[in-house]
């Protein structure tokens, strides 16, 4: 962007009705005052460095209008640094949108009128599960070549028909790709230098690049959004470059995506199965087996006297036709059933543990085989050793 003040003659509201009502306008775009109005409250929302909460209604343009006024504050503003500006939406529609359409038409309006020396540059951002990861692609098609299965050939067929990660390593731009395949080739989490594609790693370099804070606009989801804010908070390293500007579009969809990440689920059923799968897996002397029964029984009881307790009082909320969430106050006898509740839990755990410590104690089942092990494998707080005991002891199946 051209960076010295001077070479505009107008003021930014100004420059704002300019650009809309003289470039764009002969540009088809139809003049809108409306638009024009949210644009420059938006422009003095940036500057004034304020929170600026708007409603748009439907064929404003209020996409133009944001983009319009973080080009003029970043064409205006003083400083060497660049302004970049996050924009979160909802949909993914909305977000290629921009990049696809809205950017470039914007681009090339101002460059073709030397409001601007480069191209306005906009990246996507999503997370590291959508990208195809080379290590684990090569894993999986090794496998599939040395199975006999027909459902591997099968498998083996269509990625190779795909041609998965030539033509692009965004997993999305493979349509018919399921999600359980998705999950098998994307990048894992633990992803670091210690892979040995890590220097020619195209995610990694894609990582480099949309990271960088040369682009003018980061475009994201709201969880996207939220993931580098708590990290932000957190004092870890921010998923996106330092940023003059963030706007959330589709603004009324935040909360769910903020609910999504943060909320806790916790069930009657989730509580039964929890307890069944750990009366089918116990083991142990009778009276280890009495005691731990004891606690599971005690834990379905109290979980099934909470949940109870609560539809007792959906009983006495009027419920609305399109509501999918109900907010009840806890009152002080579901507080005293989730207390004890968590104290079950607790106690089922130290007593698993208790058993565990057990098993390996003078006298204990495991030991001998525990000590082996040690002097087989020795003790480490390396992340590294621990990957190569995995890679030791585990077939290839299991990393696949
Ligand atoms: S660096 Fe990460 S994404 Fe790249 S190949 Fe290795 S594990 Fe996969």
């Amino acid at each position: 962007m051209k960076k010295e003040r001077e070479n505009f003659p107008l003021e930014p509201k100004e420059m704002i009705e300019f650009i809309f009502k003289r470039l764009m306008c002969g540009n088809g775009f139809i003049v809108r005052d409306n638009q024009i109005q949210l644009s420059k409250k938006i422009f003095d929302g940036i500057k004034n460095n304020n929170i600026l909460i708007c409603e748009a209604g439907v064929g404003i343009g209020k996409t133009y209008a944001y983009l319009v006024a973080s080009v003029v504050y970043s064409l205006y503003k003083t400083g060497e640094k660049k302004s970049v500006s996050i924009i979160s939406t909802s949909s993914i529609e909305l977000q290629n949108a921009i990049i696809k359409n809205y950017v470039p038409a914007l681009s090339k309006i101002l460059v073709d009128n030397k409001i601007i020396d480069k191209p306005l540059s906009a990246v996507l951002r999503k997370g590291k599960e959508h990208y195809f990861c080379i290590l684990r692609f090569k894993r999986i098609m090794n496998y599939l070549k040395s199975s006999d299965k027909d459902i591997d050939k099968e498998l083996l067929n269509k990625l190779m028909g795909l041609k998965i990660g030539e033509i692009s390593i965004d997993l999305d731009e493979y349509k018919g790709l399921k999600n359980h395949i998705v999950q098998k080739i994307n990048v894992p989490k633990g992803c670091n230098y210690s892979c040995p594609f890590y220097e020619n790693c195209r995610y990694i370099e894609l990582m480099k690049y949309v990271k960088s804070s040369t682009h003018d606009f980061q475009i994201c989801n709201h969880n996207y959004y939220i993931a580098d804010a708590i990290k932000r908070y957190k004092g870890k390293t921010s998923l996106m470059p330092e940023h003059s500007l963030a706007i959330i579009d589709e603004a009324h969809k935040l909360m769910d995506a903020a609910i999504q990440i943060f909320e806790k689920r916790f069930s009657y059923e989730d509580v039964l199965i929890i307890v069944n799968v750990l009366k089918s897996k116990m083991k142990g002397n009778k009276s280890y087996l009495t005691v731990q029964k004891g606690y599971l029984d005690d834990l379905s009881l109290e979980t099934k006297k909470f949940y109870q307790g609560l539809l007792n009082q959906l009983k006495n909320i009027e419920l609305e036709e399109d509501s999918s969430q109900i907010r009840i106050k806890l009152g002080a006898y579901e507080r005293k059933i989730l207390g004890n509740i968590i104290l079950k839990l607790d106690k089922i755990s130290l007593y698993c543990k208790a058993d565990i410590e057990n098993r390996v104690s003078l006298k204990g089942k495991y030991r001998k085989r525990v000590l082996q092990a040690l002097n087989e494998y020795r003790i480490t707080d390396s992340l590294d050793d621990v990957r190569r005991f995995f890679k030791k002891v585990k077939r290839e199946e299991y990393f696949l």
